[in-house]
């Protein structure tokens, strides 16, 4: 497997997680935890405003005076989203995640989002297909060889 477009058929998903921009910092959280995710996409409709991680909580959590209740996540997410198309290769998308240190992408088709990859996702499939490799190789030299 090379491409997010791959991964993301073979993962066995629902929709993607998302929340309006006035959703407070609190339900988002809320929602981030029942979803058991690590990441939430803030959109308006179809338009992705922005993201927030657990990162972004983390760094609220320390902002004295402000409370979960009373802030929207459009405070604390980040609206500038790196984002990838399904066509990505897998090395690459890891590459972009471990370059611009965030370790969650949404993929984007044509302007509309399909899904969003985590970096969990893009190193249990490059361990896969590596293992796939190294099989494929031994059996091959285990044919041509034969003891
Ligand atoms: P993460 O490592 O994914 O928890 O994110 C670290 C920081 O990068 C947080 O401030 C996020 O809001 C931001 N971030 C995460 N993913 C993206 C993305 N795809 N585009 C832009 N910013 C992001």
């Amino acid at each position: 497997m090379k491409s997010i477009g791959e991964l993301l058929a073979a993962k066995d998903r629902g929709p993607v997680i998302t929340t309006p921009p006035d959703t407070t910092v609190f339900e988002a959280v809320t929602c981030m935890v029942k979803n058991n995710i690590g990441a939430i996409l803030i959109c308006d409709g179809e338009e992705i405003r922005g993201i927030m991680t657990e990162r972004d909580y983390l760094r609220f959590v320390t902002d004295q005076g402000r409370t979960a209740r009373n802030t929207p996540v459009s405070d604390l997410m980040t609206a500038k989203i790196v984002f990838v198309t399904p066509e990505a290769q897998l090395s690459d998308v890891g590459a972009l995640m471990t370059e611009c240190r965030i370790r969650h992408v949404p993929v984007m088709d044509q302007g509309k989002l399909v899904g969003i990859v985590s970096i969990g996702d893009v190193v249990k499939q490059i361990s896969r297909d590596r293992k796939a490799r190294i099989r494929h190789l031994e059996e091959y030299i285990s044919d041509t060889y034969p003891r």
